[in-house]
């Protein structure tokens, strides 16, 4: 029956030479420095507004290797699926994990699936690794910020955390609040186009901007500082964030970055981002500063300014 499930669903699906050899494990050339990662995914509910498990599973892998300024090439998939999961919610799960790959350019060129007994699974559990290509003289990595860098970020916080979240929670918003879940790769190649001094780029996933900024401020030795009126919020998450005791700071994005870039070329940077879809609401948010000791600061719209923490323990458990 696996044998089955793979050939006629997963194979047909992701369908590639590569992949369709069906030999122990995938072979292909590449030259260069490579970008390697892996990456589970566990969210609940599998199906949620503007997205499912599977187009999160493959654009999650594909933004970690984009993330270093790799260009994604490769991914192999790992299915954990609870007996009893209904085949249509699966077909639907390889197809939007497909669309996802083909938006992103990627190839899913290796896979394993296993099926486990009833209550020792809840649905489906993916995990993705994804291989890149780094272009030569592209070196980015969270501990290159200098104080002076500009603090760019490529659209609205929070949608994923509060879509998930709301359908959990089994919520009704007037607009329609979607997840943003989407690959970046094209965004990264258009800012790399613009400036060779992008310094760090991260995706602030679980934690969110929060804990994103935080983990940069601790490896690079700096404070950053962002200004609260500045981040781009869609009022809708806004407002779902009030009602359900939420801050859209550590609140989970899947199809955004946040970067720092030199200040000279800061705007050429934002203005090819805005050339994006991924980017069209873009901004920069703030700025790095010298520290004794790292540190993350948000500048209120009051004027004043307070410690932006890391966020401790899981607020959403299972949001990716
Ligand atoms: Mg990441």
């Amino acid at each position: 029956m696996t044998q089955d499930l793979v050939r006629s669903l997963f194979a047909a699906e992701f369908d590639n030479s590569i992949l369709d050899r069906m030999d122990d494990s995938a072979t292909f050339e590449l030259e260069g420095r490579l970008a390697f990662t892996t990456d589970c995914h566990v969210v609940s509910p599998y199906f949620f507004p503007g997205g499912d498990i599977g187009r999160l599973a493959l654009t999650g892998t594909v933004n970690d290797l984009a993330m270093t300024g790799a260009f994604p090439l490769y991914v192999a998939a790992g299915f954990i699926i609870e007996e009893g999961f209904p085949r249509e919610s699966l077909g639907r799960i390889a197809r939007s994990m497909q669309e996802a790959a083909a938006e992103a350019r990627v190839q899913v060129v290796a896979g394993d699936t296993k099926v486990v007994e009833r209550g020792a699974a809840d649905g489906i559990f993916i995990t993705t690794s994804g291989l890149g290509l780094v272009p030569p003289g592209v070196n980015i990595t969270g501990s290159a910020a200098s104080p002076g860098d500009v603090v760019i970020l490529s659209g609205t916080v929070g949608d994923h955390g509060v879509a998930v979240m709301s359908r959990r929670e089994g919520m009704r918003f007037e607009t329609a609040i979607e997840s943003d879940c989407a690959p970046l790769g094209e965004l990264v190649r258009r800012m790399l186009s613009a400036s060779d001094r992008v310094r760090v780029l991260r995706d602030p996933t679980r934690g969110g901007l929060a804990a994103a900024l935080n983990e940069i401020a601790a490896s690079s030795g700096v404070a950053i500082e962002i200004d609260e009126a500045s981040l781009p919020l869609k009022p809708e998450v806004g407002a779902a964030c009030e009602v359900l005791g939420l801050d859209p700071l550590t609140l989970a994005n899947e199809g955004k970055l946040v970067a720092m870039v030199d200040p000279e070329d800061a705007g050429r940077v934002l203005a090819a981002m805005k050339t994006s879809p991924m980017g069209a609401a873009a901004a920069v948010i703030g700025t790095v500063e010298r520290a004794d000791r790292p540190r993350v600061y948000v500048r209120t719209a009051a004027g004043s300014r307070r410690a932006l923490m890391m966020p401790s323990g899981e607020q959403l458990p299972r949001i990716c």
